[in-house]
């Protein structure tokens, strides 16, 4: 079974690689982050187990994406995101997924997303398989479910002013979410306190949305301000005959000089981001193994593995306190 799920994590990791989308939200680097450093932030009982397996965490938090963009996944889309000025005061929204089918119909919620409710449900699937014990299905789960909280973190996936695009500032998203982290990133500290037991579920998670989204405005206006500033000329990296150079996806690529500025402007934000979701995710792993009845997870894996992985998970851990992770050689968009 190791193997296996070894073998598909490396065929799904091989796509990423090859075919890898516009819009990752957050990029590889920002996901694989949150979810090896997610891993990090683990309680003693449960964390033995996750590290066994944190490579495939840290691979897997980007599969998401895959199928969406790469696999045409027609369901996948609306879970990415939230367009919440289309649904009015963030107040009156439904509270479960159920709730919101019945109140918009599939249409609505395609176009505008149901990211906050799609990570409800995820928790609801990840409690059962923690009460079932069924490993495959606990890995595989987590794993997506840091990437839909990562999501709810990047401050454009709760907007319908998605890529700037109605504020002419095209190219903002990826630019947010993909360059600056591989730009200063590595200087970044992912040391976030320790996992803790949320008991109401949905509050947290509008919690998360609402401030999330509250920041959308003042990266858009940090860059509106900054371009007037320095002038349109130094935003963009263009190549002798003045054409801007983009991405391998087609994102316009910004200067260093501009990258350095804006960056400055959001006093962290980017950082801190990061940081708020790699919390909620390990915090929400965390609740629904306790809520699943804390389960003993020492037995799903061969004891030889556990032993072996300790001695790298104390390393790790060490590393982790001083900000740091292993190894992680996130492929690069920029
Ligand atoms: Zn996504």
């Amino acid at each position: 079974m190791k193997n296996k799920t070894v073998l598909f994590s490396k065929a799904l990791f091989f796509c990423i690689l090859c075919l890898a989308p516009v819009f990752l939200a957050w990029g590889i680097f920002g996901h694989e982050h949150i979810n090896r450093a997610a891993v990090m932030a683990l309680p003693d009982p449960i964390q033995p187990f996750f590290y066994n397996h944190v490579d495939f965490m840290t691979q897997e938090s980007t599969v998401p994406d895959v199928r969406k963009y790469t696999l045409h996944d027609k369901a996948e889309n609306p879970r990415h995101y939230i367009d919440l000025e289309n649904f009015g005061g963030i107040d009156s929204l439904p509270l479960t997924m159920t709730d919101a089918k019945a109140r918009y119909d599939e249409k609505f919620l395609q176009q505008n997303g149901i990211l906050p409710w799609y990570i409800l449900d995820q928790m609801d699937q990840l409690t059962k398989a923690f009460k079932e014990k069924h490993k495959t299905e606990i890995l595989f789960l987590a794993a997506d479910l840091g990437h839909y909280i990562g999501d709810a973190h990047m401050p454009l996936h709760t907007s319908s002013n998605h890529d700037g695009q109605m504020t002419d500032q095209k190219g903002i998203h990826s630019f947010f979410e993909s360059q600056l982290p591989e730009l200063f990133g590595k200087d970044y500290s992912y040391h976030t306190p320790e996992a803790h037991y949320i008991a109401d579920l949905h509050k947290e998670v509008w919690r998360f949305i609402a401030a999330s989204h509250h920041l959308k405005d003042t990266l858009l206006l940090a860059d509106k301000k900054l371009k007037e500033k320095i002038g349109t000329d130094k935003v963009y990296q263009k190549d002798d005959k003045g054409v801007q150079i983009k991405n391998k996806y087609n994102q316009p690529i910004h200067t260093l000089e501009y990258s350095k500025l804006y960056h400055e402007m959001l006093k962290g934000m980017v950082e801190k981001q990061l940081q708020n979701a790699i919390e909620m995710t390990s915090s929400f792993w965390y609740t629904a193994w306790v809520n699943a009845g804390k389960p003993e997870l020492g037995d799903l894996d061969p004891k030889a593995l556990t032993i072996r992985s300790k001695k790298a998970l104390n390393e790790e851990k060490a590393l982790w306190k001083k900000g740091k992770l292993f190894g992680i050689e996130s492929e690069k968009e920029y």
